[in-house]
């Protein structure tokens, strides 16, 4: 018998063929993306299709479909795209994608219960242990990326300073003016973290950088006795390994000596760069990670599964659990049936309904093994290498940063560069043979290309440089009149 009001379909045939046409689809839109421009503006009456009312009345899977073929797809930010090198996004792969549809089909709940979906996420959780030498002890959870993972992390060092009383009393009822510690490379998440989690951005003391982009570590040991004196307590730092900008990498053995001597919280904002961890050649750039009290990483760039997959790993479990654990009577644990299996997911971060990021995660990491991954990420990172030397050899171009990783902050050297370069990024973007984005060192406009898709090849390296220097002396002409 089925419920007249199902929404299944009446014709399960007829889905079936439907449904293999959508799978064929994407993988004839993954198979041949490089032969799609990167990026293409998103013409006026394609927005306007998606301005309408309610639909009251259905319509047919293959007319909705059709209408995703032709008016979504073509006008996606393009990270998929071997030329796609804006910002930091990761590529995907089909498998990601397949585990993605298993993940739907299911549609696991992965709040808490006695399931296997939360047993793969605990097989998840005790690779990350693995791959960073954290003890069986720790915790770890999937979460929507590294802005919520960090958020997680100040919470734990939060209780960690003050108790977990100030979950309930809050931070007026503390004496203790808690202060943190990051790098001035820092992603804005941090200072984000500190505001929602009512510790306050003024709280966060921003550390200059030295030469090569790390955080000074003379300069954080200076704040610190500086806010001990002014009689704050100083609480927590956070390390990046891989900053935004330029790629640089913390000296975490350093701060992780400090966070250990003034007895603060170790955490290091590993969004992209954690995951180095894989590659031989930049396992050892990372010492020092393994002493963290937590870290913040996402699967979702570097670790190319589908968004989203953040992931926060908490040395000391017992302390995460304390952060958010709460009891409720409809959450009540049993030690069999279904409410077994305690503690679950939902007393480890906010999120009581979870999706199953971790399937998607487990196929990707099982379909390609950790070599393989290691082995991509590597040369995302040999590329950038590539770029920087093509760029040593244009005498039209001029490096702005340091290539430490995959990525790579350059310029067309020109007057009214600010102005030339963003110009030229737009053209890029607008022509659809390469997406850099931008970013400003020194003071400067510069043209950020972050290599993190594993379909990026040196053609594409190639293509962007020779377009740059092509509209550059475009863009570069005097203006006439
Ligand atoms: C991307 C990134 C973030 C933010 O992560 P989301 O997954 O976008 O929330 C934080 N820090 C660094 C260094 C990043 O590269």
């Amino acid at each position: 018998m089925t419920s007249p009001d199902s929404l299944d379909p009446s014709d399960w045939q007829d889905l079936r063929a439907q449904g293999h046409r959508m799978l064929d689809d994407m993988l004839d839109y993954l198979e041949h993306i490089r032969e799609r421009p990167v990026w293409q503006p998103i013409p006026q009456d394609v927005r306007n299709l998606f301005q309408q009312n309610l639909p009251q009345k259905p319509s047919d899977l293959a007319a909705v479909h059709k209408s995703f073929m032709q008016d979504v797809l073509p006008y996606t930010v393009g990270n998929a795209h071997p030329g796609f090198m804006g910002w930091v996004h990761g590529g995907g792969t089909p498998v990601g994608m397949l585990a993605e549809m298993l993940a739907a089909g299911l549609n696991a709940n992965l709040g808490g219960r006695d399931q296997m979906p939360v047993e793969v996420e605990q097989q998840v959780v005790q690779w990350v242990r693995e791959l960073f030498s954290f003890p069986e002890s720790a915790s770890g959870l999937f979460v929507t990326g590294t802005s919520m993972a960090n958020l997680i992390g100040v919470l734990v060092a939060r209780t960690a300073a003050l108790g977990t009383g100030v979950r309930h009393e809050g931070l007026a009822a503390s004496d203790k003016q808690l202060t943190a510690y990051t790098s001035a490379g820092a992603h804005g998440c941090i200072a984000q973290a500190m505001d929602l989690s009512g510790l306050g951005i003024d709280a966060l003391r921003v550390i200059p950088m030295n030469d090569q982009y790390q955080m000074d570590i003379a300069a954080l040991e200076r704040s610190i006795a500086a806010d001990r004196n002014a009689g704050f307590s100083p609480f927590f730092i956070a390390g990046t390994a891989g900053t935004v900008d330029v790629g640089a990498i913390d000296n975490l053995t350093a701060l992780a000596d400090i966070a250990h001597r003034e007895g603060l919280w170790f955490h290091v904002d590993g969004a992209y760069g954690a995951l180095g961890i894989l590659a031989p050649d930049i396992a050892p750039r990372l010492k020092g990670i393994g002493r963290a009290d937590s870290i913040a990483l996402d699967f979702h760039k570097w670790g190319q599964v589908p968004y989203d997959a953040g992931f926060i790993l908490v040395r000391d479990g017992h302390l995460h659990y304390d952060t958010f654990a709460s009891p409720a009577a409809y959450l009540r644990r049993e030690t069999r049936g279904l409410a077994a299996g305690s503690p679950w997911p939902c007393d480890f971060g906010p999120d009581l309904s979870r999706g199953f990021r971790a399937l998607k995660t487990w196929f990707t990491i099982k379909v390609y093994g950790a070599e393989k991954l290691g082995q991509m990420i590597s040369n995302t990172c040999t590329l950038a290498q590539y770029m920087k030397q093509r760029i040593e050899t244009s005498p039209e171009l001029e490096l702005l940063a340091p290539v430490s990783l995959n990525i790579v902050c350059f310029r067309y050297r020109s007057e009214d560069a600010d102005r030339v370069n963003a110009n030229i990024v737009v053209a890029l973007q607008e022509s659809g043979i390469a997406a850099p984005s931008t970013t400003t060192i020194d003071g400067h406009l510069a043209i950020r290309a972050a290599i993190v898709n594993h379909r990026t090849c040196s053609d594409d390296i190639d293509a962007l440089i020779n377009a740059t220097i092509a509209f550059g002396q475009v863009h570069a002409k005097p203006m006439q009149d």
